[in-house]
């Protein structure tokens, strides 16, 4: 991993960034994506195994997770889940699993050994990005291990990279209102930096449009910047709109932040993160293909990838549906640009040009 050599904005600057002209702010962030990527947008054929919804942690804005015993509650076994992800690769052609689900207390380090393993002895060509800091925490409690100890294992089994979940705004009094019971900024923050010492790079991620100011936005950015310039494991930033649904927060904030915002969240992160984090990528579940594209001309570079078997927004994915390889390549094309898929390291694989 190459540490990155650009200076860290000030939260002070970023705050101020985040409330310049939405134009001006998309000119710049588009003027950085063309010098880096020209007309290119990557995205990877993924796969989404949420192996459980049972969860401990009761996070306010999650209508996915079910407590223990819950009728709906559900979780796969190792042999439930390497059926599933190879159903789809045989379909699809998958070269990722992203492997996410609750904190479930009757799961151990072993699973995802024997899952990883499995995975990897049977389809050796799907990458393995899975868990967040917060289910390496519980693993580490678990198992009473290091957070280093519980990386390494799950990289000797098979772990390649880490999507970087449950980040949503890395200051503890806007976590406090949202998840009291997920870790605090300092944990998440220290076992990106566990994982990306042990060779295990990640994403880094952020929730918005809930109970944060543009000041909490600010000092997040600041600490993932802060981060970055250490140990340069951070391949990605991924932001997204908190989603309403059913969940309880939902019924306090009903209505979903408009595209604007992301417009603005994905572009001032562009600029923020110009030459720390080369990847800024721009999920469509929350806002919508439209709006994905639309976050192509506001410094997105990366489109994130097919979602086969997602769960945890599920209702919302319905509504319009960009499932298959091919559907993610036509939506890039019509915004006016080339569609290259790309694997859990972003690395090109494959240009669809024409
Ligand atoms: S967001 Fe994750 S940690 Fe929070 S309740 Fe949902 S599944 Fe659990």
């Amino acid at each position: 991993m190459q540490i990155a050599e650009a200076a860290v904005p000030k939260r002070e600057e970023i705050e101020e960034l985040l409330r310049e002209d939405l134009w001006e702010l998309g000119r710049r962030a588009f003027g950085i994506r063309r010098r880096m990527y020209g007309n290119i947008t990557t995205f990877v054929s993924n796969m989404i195994l949420n192996y459980t919804n049972v969860c401990v942690i009761g996070c306010s804005f999650c209508a996915f997770y079910r407590p223990p015993g819950h009728p709906e509650a559900y979780t796969y076994s190792v042999e439930e889940a390497v059926k599933r992800v190879l159903a789809v690769d045989a379909r699809h052609g998958i070269r990722q699993v992203l492997i996410q689900g609750g904190v479930n207390p009757e799961i151990g380090i072993e699973y995802f050994e024997e899952l990883f393993r499995a995975i990897k002895s049977k389809a050796p060509h799907i990458a393995i990005h899975a868990l967040s800091p917060l289910e390496v925490e519980y693993l580490a409690r678990r198992e009473r291990m290091t957070y280093r100890e519980v990386l390494e294992r799950l990289k000797a089994a098979g772990l390649e990279s880490m999507p970087g979940g449950g980040g949503e705004i890395l200051v503890d009094e806007v976590r406090r209102v949202i998840s009291p019971k997920k870790i605090d900024s300092d944990t998440w923050l220290r076992i990106m930096e566990e994982a990306h010492k042990a060779g295990i790079p990640s994403s880094a991620t952020m929730m918005y449009g809930h109970v944060e100011t543009l000041r909490d936005v600010a000092e997040h950015l600041h600490k993932i910047a802060q981060l970055q310039a250490k140990t340069g494991g951070f391949m990605a930033f991924i932001a997204w709109n908190f989603e309403p649904g059913t969940s309880e927060l939902g019924r306090k904030i009903p209505y979903p932040k408009t595209s604007a915002t992301l417009l603005r969240m994905v572009a001032v992160a562009r600029i923020v993160f110009d030459g720390l984090i080369p990847h800024i990528q721009t999920g469509w579940l929350t806002t919508g293909p439209e709006t994905a594209q639309l976050a192509m001309y506001f410094g997105a570079d990366d489109f994130g990838g097919t979602l086969y078997e997602e769960k945890v927004l599920e209702w919302v994915r319905a509504e319009a549906p960009v499932d298959r390889r091919e559907d993610v390549v036509a939506v890039i094309k019509s915004a006016g640009f080339t569609p290259a898929e790309r694997d859990n390291l972003y690395r090109v694989v494959k240009v669809y040009g024409g």
